[in-house]
């Protein structure tokens, strides 16, 4: 077990002495001092629990001398117990901050009494600081914790934002890519899948409502002289000009895709064969009166176009072939001109 040290403080030998009889015996170590020089320096290298203090010195070197054991490592702990040779010495002492007082000459079973009095109260206080440290530092931890959760939550909030915004930009850019990949790049014109898939819909559609769908395939004519005379470059601008003027000469609710090479296919929903006979006819006369500017060269095409309506029970093949048949026939009499089979 650990001992207590107690140091005895006091000007006149004999008292201190004395104690050390009574102490001793009892398992204390006893430390005397009998001097107020280096008193503080003395009692801090003991580090005791229990001092006894005897009457020396002025009452303002004592106040200073327990200002500054109180201010120290274990002061707060610390039993300080006065000895006064009278009463009068101990009114004057106590509001200087002991812990106890004992009048001298001391009964000796009181006197050990009141020290073991004062090692069970220093027990208690170091306990209770232990304890009051051990909170702290509970308090501490809770707070770095806590400040690390909130560090955390901000983290995630700002990666969920930046998912959020990379999702965003990723649906944008799957609708771009949706419409790019439904359009033919040169033409501007609907490809030829999503053509098919637009004519699968409009016959769903013609059949379910019974209402008249009309199909005009065209073909520019002599199409490979334009490319042998101005070259395959020109030639493209003639083909992307060429939807230009087809797409401008449409209702928003007509379809107009690339079918091929310098062929095309418009669906004309909701429309008699005259009626696109008609649109036909308007679309025939605007191409060959039209010069298409390409690379600063003025060049005039004609276009052969042939018509057909969509009759109820046929496939989509049948449709098709037809109204080829129907440009065929076109081509076979001359060009420049509109057929309808
Ligand atoms: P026809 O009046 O009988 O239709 O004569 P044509 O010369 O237009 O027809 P033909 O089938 O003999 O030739 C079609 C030409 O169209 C040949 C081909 O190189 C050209 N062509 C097809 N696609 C493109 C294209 O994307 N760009 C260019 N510049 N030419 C194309
Ligand atoms: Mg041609
Ligand atoms: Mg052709």
């Amino acid at each position: 077990m650990k001992t207590i040290d107690v140091v005895i403080i006091d000007n006149n030998p004999e008292i201190p002495a004395t104690l050390e009889n009574i102490l001793g015996p009892e398992g204390f170590s006893v430390h005397l001092i009998q001097t107020a020089d280096r008193a503080i320096d003395l009692i801090e290298s003991i580090h005791p629990q229990i001092l006894i203090m005897g009457m020396w010195g002025d009452v303002s070197s004592r106040n200073e001398l327990i200002e500054d054991l109180r201010k120290g490592p274990s002061g707060s702990s610390l039993q300080i117990i006065f000895l006064a040779k009278s009463e009068e010495e101990i009114s004057g002492t106590i509001n200087i901050g002991g812990d106890d007082f004992i009048t001298w000459p001391v009964k000796p079973v009181e006197f050990i009494a009141r020290v073991r009095a004062a090692k069970k109260r220093c027990k208690k206080y170091v306990s209770l600081f232990q304890e009051l440290d051990f909170f702290r530092e509970a308090v501490k931890h809770e707070e770095a914790v806590s400040a690390q959760v909130l560090d955390q939550k901000l983290h995630l909030r700002k990666a969920f934002q930046r998912i959020d915004h990379v999702n965003r930009e990723l649906e944008e850019s799957n609708k771009q890519l949706e419409e790019i990949v439904k359009y033919d790049l040169l033409s501007g014109l609907l490809n030829r899948l999503t053509l098919f898939s637009m004519m699968e819909m409009e016959i769903e559609r013609s059949v379910r409502t019974d209402s008249p769908l009309a199909g005009i395939m065209i073909d520019i004519d002599n199409f490979k002289v334009v490319n042998d005379t101005y070259g395959h470059f020109t030639g493209d601008q003639v083909i992307r000009l060429f939807g230009g003027a087809l797409k401008s000469s449409l209702r928003k609710y007509d379809h107009a895709g690339r079918y091929g090479g310098e062929e095309f296919f418009i669906i004309l929903p909701d429309t008699q064969i005259n009626q696109a006979s008609r649109i036909a006819e308007r679309f025939r006369r605007k191409i060959a009166d039209l010069p298409f500017e390409a690379d600063g060269i003025s060049i005039k095409v004609t276009a052969s176009l042939g018509i057909s309506p969509f009759r109820p029970g046929e496939s989509r093949g049948s449709w098709i072939q037809r109204t080829d048949r129907a440009l065929y026939q076109s081509k076979k009499t001359g060009r420049n001109r509109v057929s309808i089979l």
